[in-house]
């Protein structure tokens, strides 16, 4: 386990929660906030701490999954990734783009054996190896009869964006990715530790 890893809150199962997953407390009445600014327009915030409450695995803090995205920190461990360094995305296969924030080898690499779903799914999950990526806006615009969302991806910081949907997260486009089947990266990165 990554060091940084170690030092994440836990779940009752002592497992490591990662950085960007939403923690709910017993009064959260599960209402979904938005609020407005000048830098982001309408948006979904989520107010949640982590280590506070119990961590909902699979649902992204709007909040965090935002900031991870934008200062190029570890979706996992939640450190910085240094600026020249390969970063990873995990997804399935061919993913145009990545709703998780980026994360480092080794965090990538504990995420693909520990998670029971990435774990699961085997040769169908990807990793896209890059040294960059651009982002972009997923918002929603707007709500139907039956109370699904429907959602568009616009260009980060578009202002005419601002009034017309409300952002939940930064989608991230990696550039150039090197993609491999996550058993291969796994199977090349095991000798790559090797002396
Ligand atoms: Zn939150
Ligand atoms: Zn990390």
């Amino acid at each position: 386990m990554p060091p940084a890893v170690a030092r994440l809150p836990r779940n009752r199962a002592g497992r490591p929660v990662p950085g960007n997953i939403a923690w709910y407390e017993a009064d959260d009445d599960g209402s979904i906030l938005v609020t407005r600014n000048d830098e982001l327009g309408g948006h979904i915030t989520c107010p949640c701490t982590p280590g506070r409450g119990t961590p909902r695995f699979g649902e992204q803090c709007s909040d965090r999954q935002r900031q991870l995205m934008v200062q190029r920190r570890c979706g996992l461990c939640t450190q910085a990734i240094e600026p020249t360094a390969q970063l990873v995305f995990i997804g399935e296969s061919d993913a145009r783009y990545y709703l998780g924030p980026p994360l480092h080898p080794l965090c990538a690499a504990y995420a693909l054996q520990v998670c029971p779903v990435l774990h699961a799914e085997g040769e169908r999950i990807e990793v896209a190896l890059t040294q960059s990526y651009a982002l972009a806006e997923d918002r929603i615009t707007a709500v139907s009869a039956d109370g699904a969302l429907r959602r568009s991806a616009f260009p980060f910081g578009d202002l005419g964006a601002h009034h017309l949907a409300v952002l939940e997260f930064y989608l991230a486009f990696p550039d150039a990715p090197e993609r491999l089947t996550a058993p291969t990266w796994l199977a090349q990165h095991d000798l790559k530790l090797l002396p």
